[in-house]
């Protein structure tokens, strides 16, 4: 036995698997031609974020679209960051969006033949790896106290020396097999380091598929790959996990670049093939002139509970999203306007390599197309949803008369130009609050021209002669005759031509009546108001606005 494999076997006894049986266990997959495996990794800290649904929809496009695999996988080596409920929230945001994975983790437990899906319950895997670095003599147990490694950085820094576990710095190196033993059976604890056989001096050519090739350092830092409590950092996580779960491409954030060529060392050291890589740039802001990541603890938009809580329709933020993907898409969905996003060829090749500015105008336009498109049906059951959630008691009027909400939400949709004044679930409601009873507030402003007795009769007049089946040329002629008979112009166009022969026109008695039956002066057409409002609430609002003047 060599000294390495002999080292092995007294740091990980309990494994007695090898690679061989994981190659096994873990076969390539059995894929057509260029299919693609993807996988979305999150760690369960209870924030998501514009770039979890950014990455994840290139993996879902990438994978689907080539007839390839799209997985769902829980990274949490991170013991400290893990909350409560954050897998949940994974689950949860990701079905919102639409995106169905084909195997990974589910809150029923794991779904595919490449699991499990938990880092945490891979612990044996890459205790496995670990093990076999070991023994091929390129890893190695590190005793060094976290004192030991703060004396080390000040003799760095005070040296001028690169800060970091290499070389002639890194203290365990070169421990032989007997002191190694006598510290274990000590129960000393050890951290388990990659042996870099890099040298930082030199550069090294990587591959971005959307950045393309690049120069970077070698890497020449031991890195940590096992924890000394076993658990895996994300560097050798990532590598072990992508190789046994057969990842094709792995999309992940730009904040991955620096160590990027650490991974493909390791899996170098492995003797694995790396998956392909695209590092996505982050979303930009402008903020007081100058760009800058859109940040957690700046930005409520970054994460994706605001676009929940506001009530972006999940296919707005989706559309904007493509359209932030790749560039040619907003041409293709102005010859496109009613196909699937899915329909789209997207390439990854056309993803911008430079962080494309967050830009909420955009995406408030692309809601306001997309909620005018939308039947009232479908507002309906998206608002209750909403709703149902973030304000209970209007959940409850809207659930309690379906019909009566939804010929609200069918005011001035579906013709050839359809109302765009709605874009956001949570302003539903300030725009159809006059509808209920229990939210109208009688706001008694009219327009400052026309005297208060004369609203008051010209109210009282239009209660005698409204009749709810009256078209609405025959409600407006009434209108006209009121209009007539209080010295208003029954035509705009007299009233434009002899201003100071009237007291106003006929546009001021449907104010008049817009706001007795609104209590707002902006309202969706007043007549269409009327029709939803139905006779007994029309004709109650006026008395009262009429008594009260
Ligand atoms: N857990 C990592 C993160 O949330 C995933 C990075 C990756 O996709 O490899 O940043």
């Amino acid at each position: 036995m060599t000294a390495s494999a002999k080292l092995a076997e007294l740091l990980f006894p309990d494994i007695t698997k090898t690679l061989e049986d994981y190659e096994t266990i873990y076969p390539p997959r059995v894929l057509p031609k260029g299919a693609k495996v993807t996988r979305i990794a999150p760690s369960p800290t209870g924030f998501m974020h514009l770039g979890n649904l950014f990455g994840a929809m290139v993996d879902e496009r990438l994978a689907h679209q080539s007839g390839g695999v799209f997985y769902l996988r829980i990274e949490d080596t991170d013991q400290k960051r893990k909350v409560d409920g954050a897998v949940e929230l994974i689950d949860e945001v990701f079905k919102r969006f639409g995106l169905e994975f084909d195997e990974g983790f589910t809150l029923q437990g794991d779904k595919g033949a490449y699991g499990p899906y938990v880092q945490q319950q891979r612990g044996e895997i890459y205790r496995c790896a670990a093990k076999a670095l070991v023994a091929k003599g390129m890893a190695y147990p590190c005793f060094c106290t976290e004192e030991e490694i703060a004396d080390l950085r000040g003799k760095q820094t005070s040296q001028g020396a690169n800060p970091g576990y290499y070389g002639s710095w890194a203290l365990c190196r070169n421990l032989s097999f007997e002191d190694v033993e006598a510290r274990v059976k000590a129960g000393q604890p050890f951290v388990l380091r990659l042996r870099s056989n890099g040298n930082a001096e030199h550069t090294i050519k990587v591959r971005d598929l959307v950045k393309g090739e690049l120069e970077m350092p070698e890497n020449e830092t031991d890195v940590v790959i096992l924890k000394s409590d076993g658990i895996p950092t994300y560097h050798f996580a990532h590598v072990v996990d992508d190789h046994f779960m057969r990842t094709t491409h792995v999309v992940r954030g730009e904040e991955w670049l620096s160590t990027f060529p650490i991974h493909l060392q390791l899996f170098d050291a492995m003797g694995w093939q790396p998956p392909q890589f695209i590092h996505t740039a982050h979303m930009m802001k402008l903020d007081n002139g100058n760009k800058r990541k859109l940040s957690k603890r700046k930005d409520p938009e970054f994460g994706m509970e605001y676009y929940d809580r506001e009530g972006f329709p999940v296919e707005a933020i989706i559309e904007y999203l493509m359209t932030v993907l790749n560039s040619n898409y907003e041409e293709w969905r102005l010859k496109n306007p009613e196909a699937s996003y899915r329909d789209f060829k997207f390439k990854a090749e056309k993803m911008s390599s430079s962080g494309a500015l967050f830009d909420l105008d955009k995406l408030t336009d692309i809601s306001k197309n997309i909620v005018a498109r939308m039947t009232a049906d479908e507002v309906y059951e998206k608002v209750l949803v909403w709703a149902e959630k973030y304000d209970p008691s209007f959940y409850l009027l809207l659930s309690a008369d379906p019909s009566y909400a939804k010929a609200i939400l069918s005011i001035g949709r579906g013709g050839k130009k359809p109302r765009k004044d709605l874009w956001l679930w949570s302003k539903v409601k300030d725009y159809m609050d006059f509808f209920y009873d229990e939210l109208f507030f009688p706001a008694q402003t009219y327009p400052t021209h026309i005297s208060e007795s004369d609203v008051k009769k010209i109210l009282e007049q239009y209660a005698g002669m409204y009749n709810e089946n009256d078209d609405q040329n025959l409600w407006f002629d009434k209108l006209k005759l009121l209009a007539s008979d209080f010295g208003f112009a029954a035509e705009t166009k007299e009233y434009k031509n002899n201003p100071t022969d009237y007291k106003g026109h006929v546009g001021d008695i449907a104010m008049i009546l817009r706001v007795a039956v609104t209590g707002k002066m902006v309202s969706p057409d007043t007549y269409a108001v009327i029709q939803v409002l139905g006779k007994e609430r029309v004709l109650h609002r006026i008395q009262v606005a009429a008594q009260s003047l």
